[in-house]
Formats: structure tokens, sequence, C-alpha cells
């Protein structure tokens, strides 16, 4: 692991029964770096992003997040795991597809769970996080709100600042925009955007072309459970090399 990576992620295997998802994936993803990864429906983007956080639980190979190495599918002593796994889950958030925000809490009470419940920080504090992080994604005025009163794109920018709730050295993105329909995406990627200029480390699972083209700095195409193609956003996405990625783009672009 070089000094200044986030993420390493060493010879990743995953399976779900007979079919195997993950055929030995390498990522290293470098501090502030916003990776975006692309690739056809069912080719492993969302394993391989859940392996990440451990929210899967990968059959072999190595997850490095911030210095924190766990050896996956070995005879690993239990505890010393479950303080590893903790630590991972400490350091990276994740925000989901499907939003998952707590339908019976207020949109600033969706914000400050994770600090009172996981970080422990008093209700004070956390209220004054809470609000700081709802005004950073514009949604000072729906503090009060329940998510069933909140659009698809506010509901997303709650749980992004929920994310950033538990200030995590990383930020796992799932499609985030891939529920909402298309003219509440641009709010989603505009707070993804200013995320990325303020130096987060990102990985992004997303067919958004135009943000991996002005926020990515690099895009990693998968396909059949491997690492097909990465590179720079202008390189890959004006001059694809496999013929894959080059199928793919057609479709997205
Ligand atoms: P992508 O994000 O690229 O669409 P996924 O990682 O979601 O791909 O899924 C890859 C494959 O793994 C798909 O065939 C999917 O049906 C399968 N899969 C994903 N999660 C599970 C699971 N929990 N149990 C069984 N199969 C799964």
């Amino acid at each position: 692991m070089n000094r200044t990576d986030q993420i390493d992620i060493r010879g990743l295997h995953k399976r779900f029964g007979a079919l195997e998802v993950l055929k030995g994936v390498d990522l290293t993803v470098a501090r502030g770096e916003v990776v975006v990864v692309m690739g056809p429906s069912g080719s492993g983007k969302t394993t391989l992003i859940r392996c990440m956080n451990l929210l899967e639980e990968p059959d072999a190979g190595t997850v490095a997040i911030c210095g924190c190495s766990v050896e996956c599918g070995g005879a690993v002593r239990r505890r010393e795991r479950v303080r590893k796994v903790r630590t991972i889950r400490h350091r990276t958030a994740m925000v989901f597809q499907q939003f998952n925000l707590f339908p019976h809490m207020t949109a600033l009470g969706n914000v400050i769970e994770g600090p009172l419940s996981v970080r422990r920080m008093h209700k004070d504090a956390a209220v004054a996080l809470g609000r700081e992080l709802l005004d950073r994604v514009g949604l000072t005025d729906k503090a009060a709100e329940y998510p069933s009163r909140l659009s698809g794109g506010q509901k997303q920018r709650v749980a992004i600042a929920r994310a950033l709730a538990m200030e995590p050295e990383v930020v796992l993105f799932d499609e985030p925009t891939s529920a909402l329909d298309p003219e509440l995406h641009a709010e989603v990627l505009e707070v993804m955007r200013e995320l990325a200029h303020d130096g987060m480390t990102m990985v992004v699972v997303t067919h958004e072309v135009e943000f991996a083209r002005e926020v990515a700095d690099r895009v990693v195409f998968m396909d059949g459970g491997v690492v097909l193609e990465s590179g720079r956003p202008q390189d890959f996405l004006n001059h694809p090399v496999h013929p894959r990625a080059k199928a793919f783009l057609r479709l997205v672009a």
C-alpha cells in the first residue's frame, strides 16, 4: 500500500452460491481521488463497493482502507477481525441507490442518528453538525420534514448529509441517481461535485458520463467480475480500448 492510498483492494473474489461475481479485482484509490466505476448491469460493481466496507464478506483477497487491512477468507482470529471491520466501517460511508433513510425520523433526525448512537456525540453538538450538513446539501429549510414529504433528490441529499455526519475518510456511492427522475439528477450530482472539490476520497458507481468527465480523476470499467479497463476520463470516455467498453459506452454516452 502506497502511503497516499486510502483504498487498496487486492485479488478480491466473491461468489454467491454457484455464481462467481468478483474474479480477482485489484483497485487502489489515492487520498482525495474520485474514481467512477462503470460497467454493464450484473458486472459486479455494487458487490465490489459493498466488499470495500465489508458489507459483503469477500471470499478471498485483501481490503485495506486508510491503512487498516483485512485478509479475507483466511483463518483470522475473530476478535481481531471484528475490530478491523468496525474500523473500516467507521472510516467509510455509503450512499445507496434507494437512500435507505429511516422513515420515522425527520431529515435532521436521520443525519444525527449516527453521531448520537455510533459516535456518542452530545445532542447539542450532533444537532449543530446536522444543521451544518443539511445547509451544505442545500436543505436548511427541510430539517423538520419526514422523508415521505421530500422529493427523491432531497432524500438523496439527506442521505449524503447523513453519510458525512460520520466524518468518513472515504465515501462510497452506489448508483446515487439511478432511482431518481432525470430532472432530479443534477441537484444530487452538484452536491457530489462540491464534495469532490473539497477533497473527499470517493468511489462512485454510476453511468453519469458527464459527471465522470467533469469530476472523476479515473474511470474503472468492469465486466464479468473483472476490471477490463481503467484510465483518465477523457481517455476512457473518448477512446475506450476494450471492445466491451466501446459497446457499453455506445449505449450510455
Ligand atoms: P452490478 O452492480 O454491476 O449491476 P451486482 O454486483 O449488483 O452487479 O451483481 C452482480 C451479480 O451478483 C448479479 O448477477 C446479481 O444478481 C448477483 N448478486 C448480487 N448480490 C447478490 C446476493 N446477495 N445474492 C445472490 N446474488 C447476488
